[in-house]
């Protein structure tokens, strides 16, 4: 499936199987209040903290605003450099230029680090059509590669599965009989298993967090050491780009990598950061390309209210105070992007028909706006969805109804006083059924205002 999306259900029905699982809910809960720990202490050795936030937010919104130069700028360094800089409109296109420059160099295996862009074009299923192995190096993606399983975090793609988990499936695929579930040994098994790998891969495949358009630069961030691995050693390497992840200059790198590390792993400063603008003589893979992917996010740059939706940097941390995320999981999103900033994004990127139910998979507590490193109003884009979603019928009458009774004070008095001697079973059944499922229906004050001050007016 070349899209975002990885089911078709509702996030309704998908979260109702999911509460289902115990130890799915233990292993969130222990691994979300663990980064949201390591997260507050970190943020909270910044003063200016808020500052770098506000820096994110408008470098993020400035870009945005005059994207296609900044596109451009990137295309002509990166070209001077050497690299190769391909546009594709959507998934399709990516894929076919992806798969073409890996024949044309006769690989039949290719090494991944890790990266949604190439998750939400469905990259590994273009290239296994033609016959090419796709190897994910970053431990969590391993993982689920090994299972036949999706990713359902951001940052910690298998946050559902735990050791014991991990260690039986390595029992079954790659590891020994004699396993542990001690995290050196699984660790280490994986680094076996990976190592040969990447010696013999020709092409290397990546995303990118940040492409610098003045100087033609990508830019990775990794705790791993697998992406460095996956950039340098193979004689080609393709990047699969989302547009959005420009930023001008190279001094704006200066706030995102104080952001972005803090925010995900709640660390001053991820272990690896790689950068290159275009190939070296004597240093790394031979040829370089960069495919800047659209996929809707133009359409997305088009709504004003919406397009905040791709200042996200990634990093997770709204998903990992989010009390909806933390119950469901990432699959009850049914996307490659869950969380909050999953049900703002693939609405948007797939058109809201494709998930009119995402919109909704939010209490609208705030809690992930006020994390955002670059202040994305999440809550405020999700009522700006639902409010664009298709209405039912039941909602649609009931609208249609309250638009009728606000329209005429005296129907609408008459309807008061109505309300007011209605049992609350009557007044919640209809098409207020759904709504008082889960909700208690408020009983209408024995007084309106209007009432209370046409008594005491003189
Ligand atoms: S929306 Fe904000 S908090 Fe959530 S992943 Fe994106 S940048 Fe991080």
């Amino acid at each position: 499936m070349s899209t975002a999306r990885r089911s078709s259900a509702s996030f309704p029905s998908a979260a109702r199987v999911e509460l289902r699982r115990t130890q799915l809910r233990r292993n969130l809960g222990h691994a979300t209040a663990t980064i949201r720990r390591k997260r507050l202490a970190t943020v909270a050795e910044l003063s200016d903290w808020e500052e770098l936030r506000e820096a994110g937010g408008l470098i993020k919104d400035r870009t945005m605003r005059s994207l296609d130069r900044h596109l451009e700028e990137f295309e002509r360094a990166f070209t001077a450099a050497g690299g190769e800089v391909h546009w594709a409109r959507d998934a399709d296109e990516a894929n076919a230029i992806a798969v073409s420059i890996v024949q044309r160099h006769g690989a039949a295996e290719v090494v991944k680090v890790k990266s949604l862009t190439t998750d939400e074009i469905g990259l590994n299923d273009a290239l296994a059509a033609v016959g090419v192995d796709a190897i994910e190096t970053d431990f969590a993606e391993l993982i689920l590669q090994l299972d036949g399983d999706w990713s359902s975090h951001i940052l910690v793609p298998a946050i559902h599965r735990n050791r014991t988990e991990i260690r039986d499936l390595f029992r079954r695929t790659i590891g020994d009989a004699d396993l542990t579930d001690d995290p050196s040994q699984l660790a280490e098994t994986a680094r076996r298993h990976l190592r040969e790998r990447f010696l013999r891969a020709r092409v290397g495949i990546s995303g990118a967090n940040f492409a610098v358009a003045e100087t033609g630069s990508l830019v990775v961030l990794e705790s791993e050491g697998n992406g460095r691995m996956c950039t340098t050693l193979p004689e080609v390497l393709i990047s699969v780009v989302g547009i959005e992840k420009l930023v001008p200059r190279w001094e704006d790198l200066e706030v995102f990598l104080q952001l972005l590390p803090r925010s995900s792993t709640g660390e001053r400063m991820n272990p690896y950061t790689s950068v290159w603008s275009g190939p070296v003589d004597g240093d790394g893979p031979r040829e370089m390309h960069v495919i800047l992917l659209d996929n809707g996010r133009t359409r997305v740059l088009a709504d004003a209210v919406g397009r905040q939706a791709l200042h996200c940097i990634r990093c997770s941390a709204c998903l990992n105070v989010c009390p909806v995320y933390e119950r469901t999981g990432g699959h009850a999103y049914g996307s490659i992007y869950p969380g909050p900033i999953g049900a703002i994004l693939t609405p948007q990127l797939e058109g809201i028909g494709a998930a009119p139910s995402l919109p909704y998979a939010s209490s609208l507590c705030g809690a992930c706006y006020e994390v955002c490193p670059v202040k994305i109003d999440i809550p405020r884009v999700l009522v700006h969805l639902r409010g664009l979603t298709p209405k039912r019928g039941a909602e649609r009458r009931a609208m249609r109804t309250l638009a009728w009774l606000f329209a005429d004070a005296r129907r609408y008095r008459r309807a008061q006083r109505l309300a007011r001697v209605l049992p609350a079973r009557v007044a919640g059944a209809g098409p207020m059924r759904a709504w008082t499922a889960g909700r208690d229906l408020p009983a209408v004050a024995p007084q309106s205002f209007r009432e209370w001050w046409h008594e005491r007016r003189p």
